[in-house]
Order: structure tokens, then sequence, then C-alpha cells
């Protein structure tokens, strides 16, 4: 295999300031609902740049992956000294619990920009676009819209006071392919019944074909979770189920990585290289492959079986992003003394909102057993009228 062309999004960067392009400020944020950046102090916003460097999906040849895609070496380097270059302290930033920090003397901004191989620094971001209210308005009505069975406690503590704005980490697949499948299709031509009364049956005359389909196809941001422990099914299926529901996410609006979109909010580090994700991704590949090929295939209404299945990869694009989703979180204690942690997250780009709230079993059970008397006893009437 050749080796992959990368795209340098890390060119230039330093950790320290951030600063305002008209005034010089570090004290600059996320304006919520925009997207972009504005600076607290003369109040300018500015539009973030364009992510460059990165090809259209049917330009692709080879393998391009973005700097901040690289392959984690210094999976425990979590603590970034960087230099005030306010009054030259040195400040340490843990990137597990933030990417920012002030400066304890000068109370100047400083943010981690430098991609060291950690997983921390991407190469991209996709902004925030909900503000806080509004995905407690979501979290909010999510909940109320299953309060008839949720449990009494959580009724009484619910409130979405603490919910939290998280950036996850995904890494952005595109894909130029060529497919070739070939298989057989079927069309009804006639359908005709025989026989009388109870030997009567129903008979289809069908053409059977050899279908062949041979074609280029660009996907274009495919997304695959960048963190291990969410893709693991044993540890947190809740959370992940929870989060694929509320996908998908609208990629290509991210824009270049900087530290002071994450002012305000918490991340979570990549911790996942492209070697591990790519099964995962070519997988999904063919499956979008099949699908695009069954959509030029459907006149054959009698259904279509594929027995070969080729998907060539012309060119593949890997870079990391981060991801937005407001999350609200309870613990719940049962009885029994178990603990089940329930969430509820909402989409920041879409406002898609899904999630688990705990249940009133008698109430559910009650509900089952109205259910199925109403069952007997519908059928009971069907018979009773026949
Ligand atoms: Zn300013
Ligand atoms: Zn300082």
């Amino acid at each position: 295999m050749t080796e992959p062309i990368i795209v340098d999004t890390n060119t230039g960067k330093k950790d320290g300031q951030n600063k305002c392009p008209n005034c010089g400020s570090t004290d600059v944020t996320l304006q919520p609902g925009t997207g972009k950046l504005r600076c607290n102090y003369c109040r300018t916003v500015f539009d973030p740049p364009k992510l460059e460097g990165f090809k259209d999906a049917d330009e692709l040849e080879g393998e391009v992956v973005g700097s901040g895609a690289a392959d984690i070496s210094q999976p425990d380097n979590t603590q970034v000294t960087i230099k005030c270059q306010g009054c030259g302290a040195e400040v340490v930033i843990d990137v597990t619990e933030s990417m920012n920090a002030r400066c304890h003397w000068c109370r100047e901004y400083l943010s981690v920009e430098n991609q060291i191989p950690n997983g921390a620094v991407p190469d991209s971001v996709l902004p925030f676009l909900l503000s806080k209210q509004q995905a407690q308005a979501k979290i909010a009505e999510f909940v109320k819209q299953r309060s008839f069975f949720a449990n009494k406690t959580f009724k009484r503590e619910f409130t979405t006071n603490n919910i939290l704005g998280v950036y996850l980490p995904y890494l952005v697949v595109d894909a130029n392919t060529h497919s070739r499948l070939e298989g057989f299709g079927g069309r009804v031509v006639r359908t005709y019944t025989r026989g009388s009364g109870d030997s009567k049956q129903t008979y289809y005359d069908i053409d059977v074909y050899n279908v062949g389909r041979d074609f280029d196809l660009a996907i274009s941001g495919l997304t695959v979770e960048g963190s291990a422990d969410k893709r693991n099914i044993n540890a947190l299926a809740n959370t992940t189920n929870v989060i694929n529901a509320i996908m998908p996410f609208d990629v290509e609006n991210s824009v270049p990585y900087n530290g002071n979109y994450l002012k305000g909010f918490t991340s979570e580090r990549r911790d996942t290289n492209v070697d591990d994700l790519r099964p995962l991704a070519e997988a999904q590949i063919g499956d979008i492959a099949r699908y695009q090929a069954n959509q030029t295939a459907a006149g054959y209404n009698a259904g279509i079986r594929w027995d070969q299945e080729k998907v060539d990869l012309k060119g593949t694009q890997w870079r990391s992003a981060y991801l937005p989703v407001w999350l609200y979180s309870y613990l719940e204690v049962k009885s029994s003394g178990k603990r089940l942690l329930h969430y509820v997250a909402v989409n920041a780009r879409t406002g898609e909102t899904m999630g688990s709230v705990p249940v009133n079993l008698s109430r559910l059970w009650a509900i089952s057993i109205i259910a199925e008397v109403l069952s007997i006893f519908g059928i009971y009437l069907i018979n009773v009228f026949r």
C-alpha cells in the first residue's frame, strides 16, 4: 500500500492566545445560533476560515488523511503546558478536562491548538448552533411526552439546569468508489388463480433476468465514532444508541479547529486510529453501494439477488472532527440498589433529540395488561359478529 497523503491542518498553530482580529482581546467565544466567533470585548463577529486542503470525494485517489487524524502515539500525554504570552507564566491544561484555561496571573485566555499526537486536537469542528436554552426546551419536551410512564422520583427531580454541551470525537470519511454487482432479478409478468373454494391458489409467472450493475459512486461525510468505549456495545450500549439516533450531522459545514469554539463546552478525546476504523467504514461503504444498486433495479418487482459484489476503493479521505451534542443525564437508583444511567441527547445542529427516561414499571405493566385484555376482547367481538 502506498503512503497516505497528509493534509496539514496544524500549520502555524501554536498553543496559547487566540486573539480577536480587531482589538486583540483573547476573550473570544462562539456566538450562539450562528456558528461564528465573537469578541466579547469589542463585539466583532468574525467568520471562521474555510476548511482547506481536502478533496471532493469524486477526485480522490489513494488515501488522504488530515494531520489531526494521525495515529495516536502519546495516549497518556494529556497535560499540555502553555507559556502565557501575556506575562510569561507557565499554565498546565489537562486536555481530558478542558481545552482552555485562564492564566491565573494576567487573566488572559489560553487554549490548546497544537496537534500533539494524543487525539485531543482534531482537524475540524462543527460548532454548536443550538443554544443551551433551545436544548433545554427540546429535552423538557422529550421528557414531557414520556411523563405518563416516567417514575415519580425522576419526575420530581427532573431539571434541565445541569445539561452539558459536549464535543464528541468522530472521523469523517469520504470515498471514491467503483462497484460491480452481478446477480438475478425477477419480474412478475402475470398473476392468476386456479381452483376454487379452499383449494384456490394464486400463481405468479416470473421472468428471471441476469442483472449487472457497474458504476462509480462518490460518498462524502460518513461519520465513524472516534471513541472506543462509545463503540463498545457492552460498556455503554445506552449512549451509543442514543447518539446514533440523533445522527446525521451536517459535517460539510465543519470549520478548521480553533480552541475558542470549545470555551464553555467539554470535549472528549479521540482514542482510536484510522487503521482500527477502516473495516467499519468499508462495511458501511459496501452497504451504501448495494443500496444504490438496488435503487436502480426497482423494476424487478419480484426481487433481486446479488451473487457477486465487488466494491473497489479508488480513494478514501479521513479527517477528525468534533461534533456538538447537548447532553442531559440522570442516575436512577433502583430500590434494589442497582444504578442505571439515563441520557437524553440533542443534536446541536439539527435539534434531533433522543434518550431514555426511568419508567414507572407498575404503570407500564397496567397498560400492557389492559392492551392484552382489549386484544382478547377484540378477537371475541370479531368472532361474535361473524
Ligand atoms: Zn475584539
Ligand atoms: Zn499570563
